[in-house]
């Protein structure tokens, strides 16, 4: 931490400037006018409670081309600062970069940017969103910014996007209990590194962490059936997940599995309620361009995102309101679902050497 991260910190503030073109990080004056008028509808109809709730829809501020800003700088696609392109997640210079436009992008949004230094190049990014009534409990909302080398576009470009989507619009939600904090972990790809260091630390500073919500891989959708996996939800995470996804009318295809080896194992193993959400990672349905150079921008389903980004948005609003989890839950063990493993590079530079390898080699 210290000084190196106030030297980082001073650098994002003085080096962002500007959002590259399409990287608009405020509510459109459309989005405000649509909470406006929930705001009203929902004073108007004060005895009707199905009414009422729609002021507590905060997904519907998911906004699909602030979405699109956000993932061509994470993936170079564009200019995030004049002349300054994220040419791949892997190095420390691209890390650099990648950190660098996450915190302009919080500080644009008026957050307070942490820098975790967890070792030498391996800095985490976190924020908080403080409740309305002072509190001492935390949902966690996150993704790994790293990439192998690569643009990252689904690994993880979509993940770190939706987490900025979801700090751009959390802070419209009213009436919350529950402080949130948004994280972006740094060298997940060499075994959850960041992750496991800032899981420690958070259970070291004794942090009431009630639930980790990590994004990793939420891009692709090949089947168009739009579902969406839930790895290894723990306690009441996978019927909270399908009690919003049916009272917000979102009515997502979801499945659960025991798949692992990504940053949501990271906080399990230090006691904390942990889920990850991906695209059919473990059925089958998983970018063809996994840990290659083609995981580019273009790849990516933005309205498949947008929609797993609308489902976290639900379910963490709901957390931070205190919506009770449905009675009657039944804790069925992960080892029930299907699981898909995977290996962890030993370097980005191993990472890299592997990037034109032919599909399924990875
Ligand atoms: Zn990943």
């Amino acid at each position: 931490m210290k000084t190196k991260q106030f030297v980082l910190a001073a650098l994002s503030l003085g080096l962002f400037i500007s959002c590259a073109p399409g990287v608009n990080p405020s509510l459109s004056p459309n989005n405000q006018n649509r909470l406006q008028a929930q705001n009203n509808l929902s004073s108007q109809n004060a005895l009707r409670p199905a009414q009422r709730k729609v002021a507590n829809r905060v997904e519907q501020l998911v906004d699909v081309k602030r979405m699109e800003g956000y993932l061509a700088a994470l993936t170079g696609k564009v200019a995030f600062i004049p002349n300054t392109v994220i040419p791949e997640r892997g190095t420390v210079k691209g890390r650099a970069l990648t950190r660098q436009f996450i915190s302009g992008t919080l500080e644009n949004l008026g957050y307070k940017v942490e820098l975790h230094e967890y070792r030498k190049n391996g800095i985490n990014v976190f924020t908080r969103l403080m409740a309305d009534e002072p509190t001492d409990e935390y949902v966690l909302v996150g993704a790994h910014m790293d990439s192998v080398s690569n643009a990252g576009g689904d690994d993880n470009g979509s993940g770190s996007t939706a987490v900025l989507e979801i700090a751009s619009i959390m802070p419209q939600l009213q009436g919350r209990k529950v402080n949130i904090i948004f994280a972006w972990f740094d060298e997940e790809e060499l075994g959850l590194v960041g992750s496991t260091y800032l899981a420690k630390e958070f259970k070291k500073q004794g942090m009431k962490i009630s639930s980790v919500h990590s994004i990793d891989m939420l891009g692709w959708d090949g089947d168009g059936d739009g579902a969406i996996e839930l790895a290894r939800p723990d306690g009441i995470l996978w019927d909270y997940y399908k009690m919003v996804n049916q009272t917000h009318g979102l009515k997502l295809p979801l499945t659960r599995t025991n798949t692992g080896q990504s940053d949501h194992v990271a906080f399990h193993n230090q006691g904390f309620h942990s889920l990850c959400l991906s695209e059919e990672y473990t059925a089958n349905d998983t970018t063809p361009h996994y840990h290659r150079r083609t995981d580019t921008f273009e790849t990516i389903n933005l309205p498949f995102l947008a929609n797993g980004t609308r489902l976290v948005s639900a379910v963490v609003s709901d957390l931070a309101q205190k919506v009770p989890a449905p009675v009657n839950i039944q804790i069925v063990p992960h080892d029930r679902f299907p699981a898909r493993e995977r290996f962890f590079h030993q370097s980005y530079e191993e990472a890299a050497a592997h990037l034109d390898a032919p599909a399924g080699q990875h």
